[in-house]
């Protein structure tokens, strides 16, 4: 089953054991959270501003089925 990443908008395996569902990954996740303005998650990745979700550039860790 498919559903589709409320942050990054990319197909996702709906899947038990992906604790972030129905987010594709953590970051995503993290980001409708809106924990980005927590400073405990600090997401080592991108320099991608809260209000600023780059589309193109979340292909690297986004895992595609
Ligand atoms: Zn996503």
């Amino acid at each position: 089953m498919l559903v589709t990443c409320p942050t990054c908008k990319n197909d996702v395996e709906w899947d038990v054991n992906n604790p972030y569902r129905p987010f594709c990954c953590e970051r995503c996740k993290l980001i409708d959270l809106g924990a980005w303005a927590n400073e405990e998650f600090r997401i080592p990745a991108e320099d991608a501003d809260p209000g600023e979700f780059p589309e193109a550039d979340d292909e690297q860790d986004t895992p595609r089925h």
